[in-house]
């Protein structure tokens, strides 16, 4: 198998195959092949070519022969084995059982004294590790729309808090348009508001605009200002992508004196050499520094985010919600020098109550490549959840406005219960053959029982547990227990290493009853670890949800 293998990029870019032609020999293998490839399929991946999929320098696989030695252990692999990928790389070969998980990936775990982006990068230039973000190493990343949804529920929920509903009026600035970033203006304008995003890739800028993603671009903050203005006043909802460095852009709009309503951030902070770019530098003025003067590059950055943290906390004085959108710009800001200030991440500002029944990102692809798949689904979940409005107006609107990345996918946030009514929906789907070919599904490692992040999903949690990495290791033992066809856990992601552990999981809908049994116990497992781990720390909402769906939680359910 090994020697007559390809090492190198391939000539043409990867496409997940489509259709109902097996190259492995079963479902759960072959949506783990087609997966990994659609990660990598150009109008997915940030950077396919470097195996780049999103937030920074997220990888699918560590390196080209990697990539291909885990195309072929999954096309040779039996439906009663299980695939090893340490890092980015397949490891091993043992069999298990139908039931089990086909394949098992750990990315980027470092011993806790040597969690840092120093032991990281170097153990990584070694080509012993690889940093998997959240999706992109566990093969589930399905374009900006995996984040449109979380980032609309977020603007969702602050407009509900703040500004009686609706965005309407307000104008929103924030900073970002790459892969997790580039859903903000499209979130923004779908709550009816008025955004301005800066971007500093043009590239990036106009990957947006051909998406639909963002309505209009500009080099000029006059008019971008002027736009907005308009469109404030008016009460239309407009997005702009603004070409810039936040640093610089944000400084002026607060000299100025604009007042924007609500003020975020989502440039690759998490990561100050590889994502971050210091003020006056293009991005290929950026690469080259880092290449030739690492620690010059990191000054400059840090010199650079400080500004820009300053620049943001004006614009909170001056009336703005400020809020953190999961980058860690905090704690780099810190590292900066810039002290003394206080503001929330977004769960506990507004997605915790969400997380407390068990509910988070909930998606599914159809690997038959047809978009057709993918509104009979939307179709199925609409009739099985009518008396639910605000899920029927996002499936409705996302129909309308989400162009498809790669395989056809959908996403939609789901809590305990109807999480399996949903995997029950697509397997009779499946079965009937209402759909072509058998559908994925999967979720965020952002989720509510999969994730120990202490400035993100788990900031200030009611009894102090923030940082204990405890439950995202239950969560995926469990889940693999249950009988998941993937399951992974992952350090760094979203935050940056040493921030963060996490774990990920997805189940096949191939409409086989072994598959209805498997679908059933893991979306039930998975969100109930969410429940169990928010009643454990104490949260009424979780305790009331873990009485009320039955779950034997011992000390806390009767
Ligand atoms: P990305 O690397 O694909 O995009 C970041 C963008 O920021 C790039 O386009 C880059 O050109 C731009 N940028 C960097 N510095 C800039 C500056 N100073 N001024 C203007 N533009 C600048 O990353 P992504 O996938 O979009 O993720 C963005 C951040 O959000 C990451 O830190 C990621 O870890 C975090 N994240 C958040 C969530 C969430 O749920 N909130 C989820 C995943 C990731």
């Amino acid at each position: 198998m090994t020697s007559s293998l390809p090492t190198r990029r391939p000539d043409e870019p990867i496409r997940a195959p489509r259709g109902t032609t097996l190259s492995c020999k079963g479902w759960p293998q072959e949506a783990a092949l087609r997966m990994l490839m659609n990660n990598l399929d150009p109008d997915v991946a940030e950077r396919w070519e470097d195996l780049v999929v999103y937030g920074g320098s997220g990888k699918a696989a560590r390196n080209w022969e990697a990539y291909h030695r885990i195309v072929a252990s999954l096309r040779s692999l039996e439906s009663d084995e299980t695939l090893l990928v340490q890092s980015g790389k397949a490891v091993g070969i043992f069999r298990t059982h139908a039931d089990a998980p086909r394949v098992l990936i750990a990315n980027a775990m470092l011993v806790p004294a040597w969690g840092d982006w120093e032991h990281f990068r170097k153990y990584e230039a070694q080509g012993l590790t690889m940093y998997g973000q959240m999706t992109a190493g566990s093969w589930i990343y399905i374009g900006t729309q995996g984040i449109l949804q979380g980032t609309y529920e977020t603007f969702a929920a602050c407009a509900q808090k703040h500004f009686d509903g609706t965005l309407r009026g307000r104008l929103v600035l924030s900073a970002g348009l790459g892969g997790m970033g580039g859903a903000q203006p499209l979130a923004v304008t779908m709550n009816e508001g008025v955004g301005i995003f800066v971007e500093i890739d043009r590239e990036r800028i106009d990957r947006r605009l051909r998406l639909g993603y963002v309505d209009r671009a500009t080099e000029s903050l006059d008019e971008a200002l002027a736009w907005a203005e308009e469109a404030r006043r008016r009460g239309v909802a407009l997005s702009i992508a603004l070409y810039g460095n936040a640093c610089e852009v944000h400084e002026e709009i607060a000299r100025r004196g604009v007042r924007p309503d609500v003020v975020t951030d989502q440039t690759s902070a998490h990561d100050m050499l590889n994502g971050y770019l210091p003020a006056g530098l293009s991005p290929r003025d950026a690469v080259a520094l880092r290449g030739r003067d690492p620690k010059g590059y990191l000054a400059r950055a840090y010199e650079s985010v400080a500004r820009h943290m300053r620049a943001m906390l004006e614009l909170q004085r001056n009336g703005a919600i400020l809020f953190d959108y999961g980058n860690n710009i905090r704690r780099e800001a810190e590292n900066a020098g810039v002290g003394d200030f206080s503001y929330p991440g977004f769960v506990p500002a507004f997605i915790r109550p969400l997380f407390c029944e068990g509910q988070g990102p909930f998606r599914w692809v159809a690997l038959s490549g047809d978009p057709e798949d993918i509104y009979a689904t939307d179709r199925a979940l609409m009739e099985a959840f009518k008396d639910n409005e605000h899920l029927v107006r996002w499936l409705r609107m996302a129909q309308e406005r989400v162009h498809f990345q790669g395989l056809p996918a959908r996403i939609c946030w789901l809590g305990y219960g109807d999480r399996a009514v949903a995997g029950r929906i697509f397997n009779d789907l499946v079965a009937s053959g209402r759909v072509r070919a058998p559908i994925v599904i999967g979720r965020d490692h952002l989720d509510s029982g999969s994730v120990a992040s202490p400035n993100r999903e788990t900031e200030s949690m009611r009894d102090g547990s923030d940082a204990i990495a405890d439950w995202p290791i239950l969560n995926a033992l469990l889940n693999a227990s249950a009988g998941a066809s993937w399951v992974s856990v992952h350090h760094g992601g979203g935050v940056g290493i040493g921030y963060s552990i996490h774990a990920g999981m997805v189940a096949v809908a191939d409409g086989t009853p072994e598959a209805a049994r498997r679908l059933e116990r893991v979306l039930t497992t998975d969100p109930g670890t969410g429940i169990m781990r928010h009643a454990d720390a104490g949260y009424p909402e979780a305790i009331e949800a873990g009485k009320r769906h039955g779950l034997k939680l011992p000390g806390i359910t009767p």
